[in-house]
């Protein structure tokens, strides 16, 4: 799962994660970048002329479904729950509020640190599915290629999604990163100013922000909120508006 790193404090750098962290991070990088190759040479191996289509439209609803993904998470912890709610709140809850307060915090890490927890995740993603669907032969038959075009999509964008964040917050981009984030390709630092503009309630789809457009425009997010609320009896940034009318 996407976690966003903005939690650290400008004056904490980034070798702040243990000597035992990074060298884990770094594995989940290797590893992770290995077994997406893997997987990419399965599917170019097993596609035939009439799976080309459906596997580049599966790979292309991967991408989107990770960026919906991070979307929802960044939505719920912005919106639901605070710092002190259990398991969640003091570290993922956290993170992404501070990250309003801090935004440039994030860019003190360095790749590996902003990069290696969705990497081990990622990793461990591969290696799931290559037991379970290549290990079947799926991955080889019928639809098999289109399933796993589909989960490279979705996997492969949730594994750089703090990197395409970051990039987000930056100038200091490789100009092929600069490239796609003009075209919009991948998340630009124009459209995520626009959710760090309080009150913070749109644009929060952090990976390609391809979903951002669309769904502020029909009202997704405020919908949502609805709904949870209906069925929860609470309403969204309650601790928030507390804070707000605090003396
Ligand atoms: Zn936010
Ligand atoms: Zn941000």
């Amino acid at each position: 799962m996407v976690h966003l790193r903005g939690t650290k404090t400008a004056s904490q750098s980034a070798s702040e994660s243990s000597v035992g962290a990074r060298a884990l991070y770094r594995v989940g990088i290797v590893g992770c970048l290995i077994s997406g190759f893997v997987l990419l040479g399965r599917i170019i191996a097993a596609l035939d002329f009439w799976r080309v289509l459906p596997a580049a439209a599966a790979l292309i609803a991967g991408v989107a479904l990770a960026d919906l993904i991070t979307g929802v998470v960044h939505w719920a912890c912005d919106s639901w729950g605070s710092e002190k709610t259990r398991w969640l709140g003091s570290n993922l809850i956290y993170s992404f509020r501070e990250h309003h307060h801090k935004p440039k915090a994030m860019l003190d890490h360095d790749w590996v640190d902003v990069n290696g927890g969705a990497a081990i995740a990622a990793f461990l993603g591969f290696l799931g599915f290559d037991y379970l669907i290549v290990g079947a032969g799926l991955a080889s038959a019928g639809s098999g290629v289109v399933i796993a075009s589909f989960f490279l999509g979705l996997v492969t964008t949730s594994a750089i999604a703090n990197q395409l964040h970051y990039w987000a917050h930056t100038r200091d981009v490789p100009r092929v990163v600069a490239f796609l984030q003009r075209r919009e390709l991948i998340l630009s630092r124009t459209q995520h100013a626009g959710h760090h503009r309080a009150p913070h309630m749109r644009g929060y789809c952090i990976s390609t922000g391809w979903l951002n457009r669309p769904l502020d425009a029909i009202g997704f997010w405020r919908a949502l909120e609805v709904g949870v609320g209906r069925l929860t009896g609470t309403h969204p940034r309650k601790d928030q508006e507390a804070h707000r009318v605090a003396p």
